[in-house]
């Protein structure tokens, strides 16, 4: 196995499928290779999961619920079992923290100290749900005792993405298992490791057999097989918003499971004049080039007032510059590789469009010369709002600064996308800050920081960034069906 000389060396899962309770290979005998995104080597050969391996976890999650032992469970020891899994993560920080560096090209220290510990502080989160799931009681006309109850939903297909592998994973299965569910999930091709890693503590925390069944493999074979399963009772998406509609129509056209979504988006970052001024170039930067810029909620509109546009712009690009790019195991990095071919080939076409539609290219733009997929930090100028760089979710590290002079200017050209995952507002004028707050349209608005994720604050999109919300109590509502029992006295 190719590896940095600074990782740990580390025992890599066995790359096969998790279903009742049981490693196997798949129905089909094939197997997928994941990628260092560093060096663009193969880790390991990784069982490929299908249509006939979707349905054998079907049926095994589908008995794991109706007749196994967790739907008898008592809530409490389904919190215990969530907080034995979150204290096993625990044991194994590090190396989940390796595994998700090797993988998905993170630096090490930044999944080590964001990923791994917030996926855990979502189990605990959810842990701490699992026992307090209720209903109430409706006083209806007539004579008549009438409550209701928070069920599970049943059989859920999960697919994640691979750029928060562990934290994405976190937010699906936790709030999940809290509520009862049992679950198929398809971790992301090019990220399959730690999803391995967390199926083999489950089993070690000992959740019953068929609770949690890991499949990975590809989106339009093991995902569609999801998403188009009829005994599914809901799918959990989130990943790009052309498959999240590809993932709606499987289920309309199969059997009307229930649908969540979190989906893509080009979230407005609006810099007035009177900010902090450090603050908000930092934190502006932080924005967009967290993650290699691989973020669904990155701020990838800097819109900056333009009384401290040029101010703004300079020192923008000289922090860009000084963003240090490379080995994802060192001390130093930054910035790591971007996750695969297909992704820096988009990268760099959304470059290109920049250039060729008159945007100022005033830091980076190309691709480092290493073997793997490093593109160097890039910042546009003078962007305007119908360029194709301000327009379609780039998911790279390439910022697009536009110019505003106005407050209700700005509100309007922040809300015209047909996303609204997030936005940021950056001024010491209280009056301001709550004017953006209230005037965008957006599932997640910061003031005067960026990318603060709890697993206790709802997360998830207006429009076409999605529909329902993850985490804190909101999210319990995407795993429970309310029964209604009536009876009479
Ligand atoms: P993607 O292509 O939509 O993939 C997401 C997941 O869906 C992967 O597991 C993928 O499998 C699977 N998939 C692909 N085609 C499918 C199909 N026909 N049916 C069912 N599943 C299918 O997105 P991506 O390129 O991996 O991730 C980047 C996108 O995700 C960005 O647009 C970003 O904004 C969005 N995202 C959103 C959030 C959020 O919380 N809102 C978080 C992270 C990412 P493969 O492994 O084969 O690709
Ligand atoms: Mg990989």
């Amino acid at each position: 196995m190719p590896m940095s000389p600074l990782m740990k060396p580390v025992n890599l899962p066995a790359g096969k499928l998790l279903i009742n309770g049981q490693w196997r290979d798949s129905v089909s005998g094939k197997q997928f290779a994941t990628v260092n995104p560093a060096n663009a080597e193969e880790i390991c050969q990784i069982a490929e999961a299908d249509a006939a391996d979707v349905d054998l976890a079907v049926q095994a999650a589908r008995d794991a619920f109706e007749i196994g032992p967790w739907r008898k469970m008592a809530a409490t020891e389904r919190s215990k079992l969530l907080n034995r899994l979150a204290a096993l993560m625990e044991k194994n920080l590090e190396e989940l923290a390796v595994l998700e560096a090797l993988d998905n090209g993170k630096p090490y220290f930044t999944a080590k100290a964001v990923d791994v510990p917030l996926a855990i502080a979502c189990f605990r989160y959810f842990a701490g749900w699992a026992d307090k799931i209720q209903g109430r009681t409706i006083p209806i006309n007539g004579n008549y005792f009438c409550y209701t109850r928070h069920e599970p939903v049943g059989v859920v297909g999960q697919i994640i993405p691979w750029n928060f592998p562990l934290l994405m994973l976190a937010w699906k299965l936790a709030p999940a298992l809290a509520t009862g569910n049992t679950i198929v999930m398809k971790p992301a091709e090019q990220t399959p490791l730690t999803a391995l890693r967390v199926a083999e503590l489950i089993t070690e925390a000992g959740f019953p057999d068929g609770v949690v069944n890991m499949l990975p493999g590809f989106g339009p074979t093991a995902g569609a097989a999801i998403a188009s399963h009829m005994d599914i009772d809901k799918v959990a998406f989130t990943g790009s918003t052309a498959v999240g509609r590809l993932v709606m129509q499987a289920a309309a056209q199969s059997n009307l499971k229930r649908v969540s979504l979190e989906l893509g988006g080009k979230s407005p970052n609006i810099v007035f004049a009177d900010a902090d001024m450090d603050a908000a170039i930092e934190g502006s930067h932080f924005a967009l080039f967290f993650n290699q810029g691989q973020s669904c909620c990155a701020g990838s509109r800097t819109f900056v007032d333009e009384k401290v546009y040029d101010e703004f712009v300079e020192r923008s690009v000289a922090r860009a510059k000084k963003r240090r790019v490379g080995d994802p195991f060192s001390p130093r990095t930054e910035q790591g590789p971007l996750i695969d071919s297909d992704q820096f080939e988009k990268v760099l076409a959304y470059v290109e469009a920049g250039k060729r539609e008159g945007a100022r290219l005033a830091a980076g733009g190309s691709r480092r010369d290493e073997p793997g997929f490093f593109m160097e930090p890039t910042v546009f100028a003078d962007v305007t709002d119908t360029m194709t760089i301000a327009q379609e979710e780039i998911f790279g590290p390439v910022m697009s600064i536009i110019k505003f002079s106005s407050l209700d200017e700005v509100v309007q050209r922040a809300n015209r996308t047909m996303y609204g995952l997030a936005a940021a507002v950056w001024t010491r004028d209280i009056g301001k800050a709550h004017a953006i707050a209230n005037g965008v349209r957006a599932g997640t608005v910061w003031v005067n920081c960026y990318n603060v994720l709890d697993a206790a604050a709802p997360f998830g999109g207006f429009k076409q960034s999605g529909n329902g919300r993850e985490l804190g109590e909101y999210g319990l509502e995407q795993y429970t069906e309310v029964k209604t029992v009536t009876v009479k006295l």
